[in-house]
């Protein structure tokens, strides 16, 4: 009773050490360090390129709206040239003193060519140096118009060097227009008056209706001082809306050529706006929502993201399955090994295992020339034994022996084992002869103290210890100690006999 339930303590005692599954806890570290490392990865090359194709997307769109913007600003500004033609040819053919001689239908005919009456174009009128109305294209006998008080008249009047001017958008004859302007000259650059002519609202409607535009998409026409001119969609309350106070707007964020991502004058929908110009007189400014601009891309990012989430949750889900899978194998093996380096009787290592510890720590020991230990220890008169009280009793006394060696063996390195039948072998590693003679006396006092049955269970105790040396191997060592077991027996048994070690390989 009392030796079996010791073998459990025994069996509990000198079975799982570490090393097993440190090993299995090692590898399960690297999978999921490698798992981690592969989910990390892949998702930065995935966001990388997602950001990728978004900067692509943006460029594309800025490119598109850049090239958009050129256009409607290379139409608007040429057929503000032609019509600043027909300003300039009257501004220069009124000077002419010979103008003033000949018949009003001649004159027209001088002053006025076709451009002037094109579909869009307001008819030209002259302003005396008074701002009274002297020519009408549309009339040989216009009637009085004073425009004296005309923001263009005044900037005329005041300054000789304005050349063309362009004003802010206004209603003139019943048609919202844009009114552009040129100082008349005399040959000493004294102020004469003005040339004034005008494009409806009906050019930049018509203009813009020809191109294919997506709902959200706005073009905005502004004069150089930040004035909007015209924008599309159309709105009268937006059109003379001065934007210099804005901080986007303003001439020293958007220039020439320049874009910005954000919110406009109207709506509150960020856009995406590119500026183009090439006139000193008004640049276009042609503006997209992100949303557009990106919902491809936000589809693309949604896909490869849920892909990701999903490759993510596989990876993981896996790595959890290796993970326990490798652990049991690991647990598997660590029962095996035991399995197969334990006694099963009495949960001593066996003499396989005992073998192996001997050789590495022999090894060891020659290494560090440290000495190593051996006791051979024999169950005394077991044939008797078991011949008088049977083969299980002797079972239990074989367990009882082996509760003793384990009570008496107990620092790391040392192994005690069943060597075979009623035989235990102890190593000892860095125990001189004295110090391993000591253990085996414990040992042996431990039998005969627990035996119910004194004089007949006791065990003899061959000792020997040696430091690695010359040709000597550790069979030789184990060899010694058994010679010393049978000294032990021959002298009268229940006693421990130290080997006669050669010279050599003594223990200092
Ligand atoms: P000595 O004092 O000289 O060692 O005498 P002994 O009887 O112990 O020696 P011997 O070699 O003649 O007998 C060994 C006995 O040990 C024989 C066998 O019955 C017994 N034995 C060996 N293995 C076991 C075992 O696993 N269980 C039991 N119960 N007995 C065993
Ligand atoms: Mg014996
Ligand atoms: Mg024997």
């Amino acid at each position: 009773m009392l030796f079996g339930r010791q073998s459990d303590a025994i069996g509990r005692g000198w079975f799982g050490k570490a090393s097993g599954r440190r090993r299995w806890r090692l590898s399960v570290k690297l999978l999921i360090a490698s798992s981690i490392a592969t989910v990390i990865g892949f998702s930065a090359i995935c966001t990388s390129v997602m950001f990728d194709m978004r900067r692509g997307e943006e460029e594309l769109a800025r490119q598109t709206l850049e090239n958009l913007a050129a256009g409607i600003d290379a139409d608007i500004a040429r057929n503000i040239e032609l019509y600043d033609l027909s300003l300039r040819n009257v501004a220069s053919n009124l000077v002419i003193p010979e103008i003033h001689k000949v018949s009003k239908e001649i004159r027209h005919l001088i002053l006025f060519d076709h451009a002037a009456t094109a579909k869009h174009f307001g008819a030209i009128q002259v302003f005396d140096a008074d701002g009274k109305l002297s020519i009408d294209a549309a009339s040989l006998d216009p009637a009085p118009e004073d425009r004296s008080d005309e923001e263009y008249f005044q900037i005329h009047r005041a300054n000789s060097n304005v050349g063309l001017y362009m004003s802010r958008p206004m209603l003139r004859r019943s048609a919202y227009s844009i009114v552009f302007s040129r100082r008349i000259n005399d040959s000493d650059g004294g102020f004469l008056g003005v040339v004034v002519g005008s494009i409806r609202f009906s050019y930049f409607h018509e203009l813009f209706g020809r191109l294919t535009l997506d709902p959200g998409d706005t073009i905005t026409v502004l004069r150089q001082d930040r004035t909007i001119i015209m924008r599309k969609p159309f709105g009268l309350e937006i059109i003379g809306k001065n934007l210099a106070e804005r901080p986007r707007w303003n001439p020293a964020n958007l220039k020439d050529g320049g874009s910005f991502a954000g919110v406009g004058p109207v709506d509150p929908t960020p856009r995406l706006f590119v500026r183009a110009g090439t006139t000193s007189l008004f640049f276009v400014v042609v503006g997209k929502p992100l949303a557009s601009i990106l919902k491809l891309w936000h589809r693309e990012a949604l896909r490869i993201g849920a892909i990701m989430l999903v490759l993510t949750l596989f990876v993981v889900g896996t790595t959890l399955f290796l993970a326990r899978e490798i652990g049991r194998r690991a647990k598997a093996e660590e029962k095996l090994e035991e399995l197969a380096t334990t006694d099963s009787l009495t949960g001593l290592k066996n003499r396989r295992k005992f073998d192996i510890e001997i050789d590495a720590e022999w090894r060891r020991a020659a290494r560090n020339k440290t000495p190593v230990a051996v006791l051979m220890i024999d169950a005394d008169h077991f044939k008797a034994y078991n011949d008088t009280y049977g083969h299980q009793a002797g079972d239990q006394v074989l367990v009882g022996i082996a509760i003793c060696i384990s009570d008496a063996v107990r620092r790391a390195g040392d192994c005690p084992a069943r060597y075979g039948g009623e035989e235990f072998a102890v190593l000892l590693p860095g125990l001189s002869a004295i110090e391993a003679f000591a253990v085996a006396e414990a040992i042996r006092l431990k039998v005969e103290q627990w035996s119910e049955y004194p004089g007949v269970t006791t065990v003899s105790a061959g000792v020997a210890s040696m430091t690695p040396a010359g040709s000597f191997g550790w069979p030789d060592l184990i060899e010694a100690a058994d010679k010393a077991l049978y000294a032990a027996k021959a002298n009268g048994r229940n006693q421990s006999v130290v080997a006669a070690i050669p010279q050599l390989a003594l223990v200092a």
